[in-house]
């Protein structure tokens, strides 16, 4: 008996992960995400391909080539989505619509924000949610979620079990974020006999950040709120709750007032309802909404105007937050541009809280010249949502896989310098067998 792995994509690159593992009777799919990274090596743009068939999309290597995802008759007994990051779900919407859909509950409340906010579209008509170290089957496999500490809410590992065989996917992990407990908890419950570990690398081959935690950036930030004269803007992502409850802590401690936009204020609303989080609705009152211009016209006129006015007690106005700009620290991003150009504030800092990589959209650089041409400083206070070196070896090392496969990378090839198991490096749509 033996269960075979296909990797679609991710054994060369970060981003668009897919993985296909078959029984001698079913077939499943671990994540199917949209790539970040194009063919030119430049950030990936879905608009560009937006209006290509499937077939197309198949032949130009953007949705992967699996037999029976697509077709009328689906022959893929489920999709495992490991965490709300586009990378690991963003193509889902090709999928045939009676594939069942694993994930998270919180997950898919994101899911249907993002579809709502980014207009993405990827619609579960039956979507099955999985729980914490509560196996599932689907097909003849046998697959527990193990809860993960990542830069992306309600985030998982999996131990997939089929015909004897154990397999142990990573998804995407660290151990230095707001849920560190809950990586210590997995060290010592970690499942034992494992024959192949798939063990995500994306920090592998870069140059190693020094992982502050989540704790330390919050002291980072009182500091710099503390000595602010002027207004405070944070540029992190909207989906980013440990940053956000970060930040919110570091205003609280320094009596600041957090500004976020209604997408954000949405986002942390429906996460309140399965964590301790700030939400603007549930009596946290140092947290205001900001309603940007482009975004809540936009939704009024798609007849989802209630997205935004069920914050109005929560609202706060560009003439409220110029009146005394250093109360408040205001989550921003480039598309707000012609929002903040109408708050008067000069000599502020700009506070970048994500990876450096994404400086060099250009949209981001453009937005940063120009605060920089109205005196604002630029500050990065961030760590990565991802585990560096000596946390991918403990986690190895803890699960003591017969052999190991490098996914999420751009470095397979240190893979072998790093851990002391066996490493198979494969190119994507290889087969081997486990
Ligand atoms: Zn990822
Ligand atoms: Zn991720």
């Amino acid at each position: 008996m033996k269960v075979s792995c296909k990797i679609h994509r991710g054994t060369n690159e970060i981003g668009g992960t897919c993985i296909e593992l078959q029984s001698s009777i079913s077939r499943i799919l671990l994540d199917f995400g949209m790539p970040l990274i194009g063919k030119s090596g430049k950030s990936f743009n879905f608009a560009d391909f937006r209006k290509l068939s499937v077939a197309e999309l198949v032949k130009q290597g953007i949705l992967p080539n699996v037999h029976g995802a697509y077709s009328d008759k689906p022959e893929i007994d489920g999709v495992i989505i490991s965490h709300p990051h586009a990378d690991h779900y963003g193509l889902i919407k090709y999928l045939n619509k009676d594939i069942p859909i694993w994930l998270g509950e919180a997950t898919h409340r994101i899911l249907e924000l993002n579809n709502i906010f980014l207009r993405q579209n990827n619609k579960i008509n039956n979507p099955k949610y999985y729980e914490r170290e509560k196996p599932f089957t689907a097909g003849n496999f046998i697959i527990t979620p193990y809860w993960a500490d990542h830069s992306a809410f309600d985030s998982y590992s999996f131990l997939v079990e089929a015909e004897g065989k154990r397999i142990f996917y990573s998804g995407d992990f660290r151990s230095h974020g707001r849920k560190a407990k809950v990586y210590k908890w997995f060290l010592k419950n970690a499942p034992q006999n494992i024959d192949c570990l798939l063990i995500e690398g994306t920090t592998i081959g870069r140059k190693q950040e020094d992982h502050r935690t989540e704790d330390d950036i919050i002291d980072e930030l009182i500091g710099l709120f503390k000595k602010s004269v002027s207004i405070n803007y944070i540029c992190t992502s909207s989906q980013n709750i440990d940053r956000l409850v970060s930040i919110y802590k570091a205003c609280l401690n320094s009596h600041k007032t957090f500004v976020v936009d209604v997408y954000t204020a949405n986002v942390l609303e429906a996460l309140s309802d399965f964590a301790r989080i700030p939400s603007p609705l549930k009596g946290f009152s140092n947290l205001k909404v900001f309603f940007p211009y482009r975004l809540t016209t936009n939704l009024f006129k798609r007849g989802l105007g209630k997205m935004a006015n069920k914050f109005s007690k929560a609202k706060i106005t560009k003439d409220e937050i110029s009146q005394n700009p250093s109360n408040f620290v205001v989550l921003v991003r480039s598309s707000m541009k012609n929002d903040l150009l109408k708050i008067t504030a000069d000599n502020g800092s700009l506070i970048y809280s994500m990876w450096e990589g994404y400086k060099e959209q250009e949209m981001t650089k453009q937005f940063i010249d120009w605060l920089k041409t109205k005196n604002f400083k630029i500050y990065n206070i961030h760590t990565s949502g991802h585990a560096d070196i000596d946390t991918l070896k403990e986690f190895a090392d803890t699960l003591a896989p017969k052999s190991i496969l490098p996914i999420h990378t751009f470095n397979k090839k240190d893979y072998k310098n790093i851990f002391s198991q066996k490493v198979i490096e494969i190119n994507d749509n290889e087969v081997i067998n486990i």
